[in-house]
């Protein structure tokens, strides 16, 4: 039998992280078999669902790489099937029409409420044989007696009572088919032999596989993937901060690491925690998948961002700074190489924007002297080894070839001071801070000739300062 999965999104949002880890879990248990993955966009709540949300759901997989096998299927474009089935249905009184009003079946509701019993569509219409009219809802003839039983691939054996199903609306007034019934006709006629989503419709699962039991259609295997909750416990939701997955895209993240992480999220395989994108095929498996919710882990995610950045191509990573830098309004003067900025980053950051964040001083003027590192760097004693260290660099014909660590190191050997004396003048001269990378490597990548102007500039403010 050849696995064929689907991620099935109703597109009233952008992709979130949740439907991300669905969309992954069905992608690599597909890969995983050799079958085949596919997109279904659930559209049929018109009012909630936008083209806005369809291309947001496009954008989040694309980045992470998530292909799908045949061409998107929409369910707002199979309308004429569902009419077909719910036709057939009725014919066979296996669904019926119902005309209770709102106000009825509240107050059945409140009434069952009261009575501490579960609320429930009470079957009035069941047996009235109604015709359709304007304000008639199609339900489904969910069997009286018998029970509905089913091997989760995460949660193991569920048996259902049907005494505990209603019966459930399968289309509106308007004909609008009803998620519970189109998502059975559709994984029917797609072929899906497993369906993987979230936990919070393992409710709806009995009530699909008795309308699939009803059209004599085959059941799928199903697998129901725990939540995902915050840091505080509660389910991942917006105010947890960044849920969409293009989020993650603006704030810096690799694909290949939210990916990873994602894969995590809610899968394990003993405790290994990097994952190619190929070893996550070939590993993957719902065995792995644990039963318990998981939590995310923002300092987790930016661990495994940090490992990826330190794994990947600088030239890449440049490209993605200086997109990042546009974002910044940014302008990078040509002399600069990137490559070299995210070179001196690369180790420590954990994100393409802490990078950037990092790698500022060198692409911008300095806008002044971290004051701590001024008390104790740019004392009067400064300004001697600042103008040998100028002197020294205007005399570098060939900058990008010149040993400048060798060159502060001939200054401390000339002035006999200590290496601290010439180097923490130098750093903040360059930098405007205390820390950071080697005054060399810096030098290298401001050029000649601005190491020169901010060297100068730092003089002329020492000079003012103790004048
Ligand atoms: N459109 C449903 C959702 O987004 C799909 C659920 C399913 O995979 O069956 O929740």
């Amino acid at each position: 039998m050849k696995v064929i999965t689907r991620f099935a999104p109703s597109p009233t949002g952008y992709l979130h992280v949740g439907g991300a880890r669905t969309a992954l879990f069905s992608y690599l248990y597909a890969r995983h078999h050799g079958g085949q993955f596919e997109l279904r966009i659930e559209d049929t709540d018109t009012e909630r669902s936008t083209e806005a949300s369809v291309n947001a759901i496009f954008e989040g997989m694309n980045w992470l790489g998530l292909e799908y096998d045949s061409e998107v299927k929409y369910q707002s474009k199979n309308l004429a099937r569902y009419h077909e089935v719910l036709d057939q249905l009725l014919e066979n009184d296996q669904a019926y029409y119902c005309d209770c009003s709102k106000e009825r079946l509240d107050k059945i509701r409140e009434q069952q409420m009261k009575n501490g019993e579960k609320p429930r569509y009470d079957g009035k219409c069941r047996e009235l044989g109604l015709k359709k009219s304007d304000n008639t809802i199609i339900r489904f003839k969910t069997p009286k007696t018998g029970e509905v039983k089913f091997k989760d691939h995460v949660r193991g054996e569920i048996t259902v009572a049907n005494s505990e199903l209603d019966d459930l609306v399968i289309a509106r007034a308007d004909g609008m088919p009803t998620y519970n019934f189109s998502v059975v006709i559709d994984d029917a006629d797609m072929g899906i032999t497993h369906v993987i989503r979230g936990d919070d419709h393992i409710n709806n699962t009995p009530r699909q596989i008795n309308i699939y039991q009803a059209l004599n259609l085959p059941v799928p295997e199903f697998a129901h993937v725990p939540m995902i909750l915050g840091d505080d416990g509660a389910r991942l939701s917006k105010r947890h901060g960044a849920v969409s997955v293009m989020q993650y895209s603006d704030d810096g993240y690799l694909p290949e690491a939210v990916l990873n992480y994602l894969v995590r999220l809610g899968w394990s395989h003993g405790d290994q925690e990097l994952f190619s994108k190929a070893e996550m095929i070939e590993l993957f498996d719902l065995s792995g998948v644990n039963r318990a919710p998981s939590s995310f882990n923002t300092g987790k995610l930016n661990w495994i961002n940090q490992q990826y950045m330190q794994q990947t191509d600088s030239a890449r990573l440049a490209q993605l700074l200086n997109n990042r830098l546009a974002v910044l309004g940014i302008a990078v003067d040509d002399s600069i190489d990137l490559s070299a900025v995210v070179d001196m980053f690369k180790d420590r950051a954990h994100t393409i924007n802490e990078l950037a964040e990092m790698g500022l001083f060198l692409l911008q003027p300095l806008t002044g002297y971290d004051e701590k590192a001024e008390a104790k760097a740019f004392k009067e004693s400064a300004i001697e080894p600042l103008k040998a260290v100028i002197a020294k660099c205007e005399a570098i014909d060939d900058w990008a070839s010149a040993d400048l660590h060798q060159m502060i190191a001939d200054v401390v050997a000339e002035l006999e001071v200590g290496f601290g004396k010439v180097g923490m003048p130098v750093r903040l001269a360059l930098s405007g801070q205390a820390q950071g990378p080697a005054n060399d490597a810096i030098m290298q990548v401001l050029g000649k000739d601005e190491s020169i102007q901010r060297l100068q500039n730092a003089l002329s403010h020492l000079r003012q300062k103790f004048a």
